[in-house]
């Protein structure tokens, strides 16, 4: 793989070995569309480290031997990126980059994100915003970034906005990140200007210990994806800049409390189809509707039918995406067997109590948060949302054993 930037846009060739399929490191399978990319809203000049680590969050599930950059790295980079994907990286020559002293937050909007901002609040945010790619049409006009860059910039945050075709780099199943780091692409090369030494993300425990998501049902310690020990951890402390987890310790039962309980609460936004609010016919909005009830208290209220297509995986058996939040609501949700979630009720036999660890704090993720960082995060934790006991520790360990 050979990386060209010019200025901020980045170009990639693919070596005789690379290929155009391969698997981000979540082992979902992808396919290549274009080879170049462009970033808007960063500087054009930055430590090198933070140009080659932007790139590799494209590149990587192309790349199988060697990846030649256009400036040369540090020695710690590449031995990052040999010991984490064995891929031979060069040329070495630079200096290491030192870590700055901010953290700042990739933000999103969704509930975690914004819950992940309320650990921190004097934090800038940088939010990746998705622009059409010049030479790839756009069947994807129903995502609104758009609407979400707007409620980020009334957040009264210190705001950097990112604006990328990088998603479009993908072919298939759609566009999106190439590697889920690639959100960070922007941020990264904010990093010098910004005096960024972490950059916190919104991935809660399901995405951090209990390998939810799409790809696994277990017990995750070692997640490759956002370990501080595992390989992207690892390649961005390389950079300097630490990957940071504010509420990777709680569930998204938590994440949808704080977020709804803090003043950014009229900005939250998950869904990316809607203008005006979330357009609840969609498959993560019937999600984190079940959540939001179940926090709430309520009965659910979704104008989805047992019929419809996104309704269809909850009349198969489990697992499910997400399944420990599955399990939170219907032990909270009143009347949910009379709802499209009636034939999956019968998969299991959860009660309140036995879903009760998922309002509590895994005490290890606290552990994990850099020595900075982590001080301002646990007293947060503390406050409002508490430590598991012995027991609950127990329930995130041995999940899907
Ligand atoms: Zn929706």
């Amino acid at each position: 793989m050979r990386v060209t930037w010019t200025g901020t846009s980045l170009t990639f060739r693919l070596d005789a070995e690379d290929e155009i399929t391969g698997k981000a490191s979540d082992e979902h399978p992808i396919k290549l569309a274009i080879n170049s990319c462009s970033i808007g809203g960063v500087p054009a000049d930055a430590h090198p480290d933070l140009f080659a680590v932007a790139a590799w969050t494209v590149v990587a599930p192309w790349t199988r031997k060697r990846i030649s950059f256009d400036r040369a790295i540090s020695a710690e980079l590449a031995d990052a990126l040999h010991s984490g994907w064995g891929v031979e990286a060069g040329p070495v020559g630079a200096e290491p980059r030192r870590p700055g002293a901010r953290l700042a937050i990739s933000y999103s909007g969704g509930a975690d994100s914004v819950a992940a901002a309320t650990v921190y609040p004097q934090a800038p945010f940088v939010h990746f915003r998705r622009v059409p790619h010049p030479r790839v049409p756009n069947r994807w006009s129903h995502y609104r970034s758009d609407v979400l860059a707007k409620l980020a910039a009334q957040t009264g945050r210190e705001l950097s906005t990112v604006t990328s075709d990088l998603e479009f780099t993908l072919a298939e199943p759609r566009p999106g990140y190439p590697e889920h780091h690639a959100v960070a692409a922007g941020a990264l090369l904010l990093a010098d200007q910004l005096d960024l030494g972490g950059l916190g993300f919104g991935y809660e425990l399901g995405s951090r210990w209990l390998g939810g998501g799409r790809y696994l049902w277990r017990y995750t310690p070692d997640n490759p994806m956002w370990s501080p020990h595992g390989r992207w951890g690892r390649l961005f402390a390389a950079a300097g800049v630490h990957i940071v987890l504010p509420v990777g310790g709680v569930s998204e039962a938590t994440t949808m409390r704080l977020a709804l309980g803090s003043d950014l609460k009229d900005y939250v936004r998950w869904c990316l189809r809607g203008t005006d609010g979330p357009c609840r016919t969609c498959g993560k909005c019937l999600y984190k509707e079940l959540i939001q009830a179940a926090v709430e208290r309520r009965p659910l209220d979704t104008p989805i039918t047992a019929d419809r297509p996104v309704a269809q995986k909850y009349l198969k058996k489990p697992p499910y995406g997400g399944q420990e939040m599955i399990q939170y609501g219907f032990a909270r949700v009143p009347g949910i067997e009379n709802t499209l979630f009636a034939k999956a009720l019968d998969y299991f036999d959860v009660s309140e109590e036995s879903t009760a660890w998922l309002d509590h704090c895994y005490p290890r993720a606290l552990a994990e948060i850099p020595a900075q960082w982590r001080e301002e995060a646990t007293a947060f934790v503390e406050k409002h949302v508490g430590l598991m006991t012995e027991d609950e520790v127990r329930r995130v360990e041995t999940w899907g054993a």
